[in-house]
């Protein structure tokens, strides 16, 4: 998992910190708690740190994008749309360049 830069840190509120800083600190997913998977809804704000386009309706499964990958989330994040009757979709190029960006 790629480590937080003091930036990212320093723009967040205290408790995400809190919870990131202690995940960090023990080794589990700040972001699933170790599930592996998250309700893309209900994550408190955790999602939307580095993720804010996975960001979507409660209700469903989606892999962890960061224990399990993104690929895998933006997958899932697409199912889900569809099965909202939403238009909006993350396209392969989109992961590539998300990608591109986290490794
Ligand atoms: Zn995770
Ligand atoms: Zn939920």
């Amino acid at each position: 998992m790629k480590p937080w830069t003091e930036e990212e840190l320093s723009d967040m509120r205290h408790w995400e910190k809190d919870h990131v800083l202690q995940a960090q600190k023990e080794g589990w997913c700040y972001l699933c708690c170790d599930d592996r998977i998250v309700c893309p809804g209900c994550t408190r704000g955790m999602i939307q740190l580095r993720f804010d386009e996975l960001f979507t309706s409660c209700g469903f499964d989606m892999r962890c994008p960061e224990c399990v990958g993104y690929k895998q989330a933006a997958k899932d994040y697409n199912m889900i749309q569809m099965m909202l009757g939403r238009e909006q979709r993350i396209t392969d190029a989109e992961v590539e360049k998300k990608l591109s960006s986290i490794d």
